[in-house]
């Protein structure tokens, strides 16, 4: 036995260099043809699964209209039924139109009252670097026309225009869905940021698109009218916060020269990512920031006149 042993030892040590050899050469043989077959398998690269889920196949591969890219805007608070619909239609829309875009809910989560604008301008404030136009767009104003064009503006293109939109028909009304070049927000400091409660922000935004002298453009040739070319996602349910509280009716009415882009006063709590139906969007969780001395309105629970009625 002891002999056997030693006969045993000495042949591994005298061959020690061959056994090694000869198992590094199986692990390597095993190794590459690992590799090999793996490249030539169908089967999708983890990368391509997660962008397959972001990007839908066509998206990528068609290729974009042009290099500009679009940040969709949406000012949100509590739409959840309005957004299950808005994000998958308007993502489609917007890729059989070729338009290289991101969706961005502006999710505004403080206890204030919404605050329209100011969302816009942060929204904007996050995204710029990255896109060189904005869609400021309602959650609930879906475009059914596919002649509604969502391409680069050279000036301010007003997609929901007064003579298409199922509600608002006034001249001067900008609201709804309006197409902005980054250069042109900036310039016009973007929105005020005194409008809490509901309405007026898009008309004093209109005013400082004339002040700088801006071509507002709006789409022509759109067969369609003011009952088809939008649909109106907005239940009975969704009150319009017509509040008005402090000395809000006065200062509202006026141009402001004051607040907008520079000094829109927030905190960003979170980005959250996420898919809904085929559509990739961003959630950005901000926390509006109020300057009672300025906007006591933001919060009419402490008004103790007798202004709360619209
Ligand atoms: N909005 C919101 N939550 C609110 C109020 C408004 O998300 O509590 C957003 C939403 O994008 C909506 C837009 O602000 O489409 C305009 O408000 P609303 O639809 O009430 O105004 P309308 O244009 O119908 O008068
Ligand atoms: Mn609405």
């Amino acid at each position: 036995m002891v002999l056997t042993k030693q006969k045993v030892f000495r042949f591994t040590f005298t061959h020690f260099f061959a056994i090694l050899s000869s198992v590094m050469f199986i692990v390597t043989v095993i190794l590459t043809f690992k590799l090999l077959t793996n490249d030539h398998c169908n089967c999708p690269r983890k990368e391509t699964v997660i962008q397959y889920v972001a990007k839908p196949k066509h998206y990528i591969n068609k290729g974009y209209e042009s290099n500009h890219r679009l940040a969709v805007l949406v000012p949100y608070r509590n739409r959840f039924e309005e957004l299950m619909e808005f994000a998958p239609y308007v993502h489609d829309f917007l890729n059989e139109q070729k338009i290289n875009h991101d969706i961005f809910i502006l999710n505004q989560v403080d206890n204030y009252r919404f605050n329209r604008a100011s969302l816009i301008n942060v929204g904007y404030l996050e995204t710029k670097s990255n896109y060189d136009y904005i869609a400021m767009h309602d959650v609930d104003l879906l475009p059914l026309n596919k002649n509604l064009s969502y391409t680069y503006p050279y000036q301010p293109f007003h997609i929901a225009a007064p003579h298409l939109h199922p509600r608002y028909h006034y001249n001067k009304f900008i609201g709804g869905i309006l197409l902005i070049n980054r250069g042109h927000f900036g310039l016009v400091n973007g929105l005020s940021n005194k409008y809490w409660g509901w309405g007026l922000e898009d008309d004093e935004f209109y005013v400082r698109l004339k002040d700088a002298n801006l071509n507002i453009t709006r789409p022509d040739n759109i067969s369609t009218g003011m009952n088809d070319t939008f649909k109106h996602i907005h239940s009975k349910d969704r009150k319009r916060d017509t509040v008005k509280c402090f000395n809000q009716r006065e200062v509202t009415r006026r141009r402001d020269r004051q607040t907008g882009l520079h000094d829109v006063n927030y905190k960003i709590l979170s980005y959250k990512s996420m898919t809904i139906g085929s559509a990739p969007l961003t959630v950005i969780n901000i926390q509006l920031i109020c300057d009672r001395s300025i906007t006591p309105w933001c919060n009419c629970s402490e008004d103790k006149t007798d202004k709360r009625k619209s």
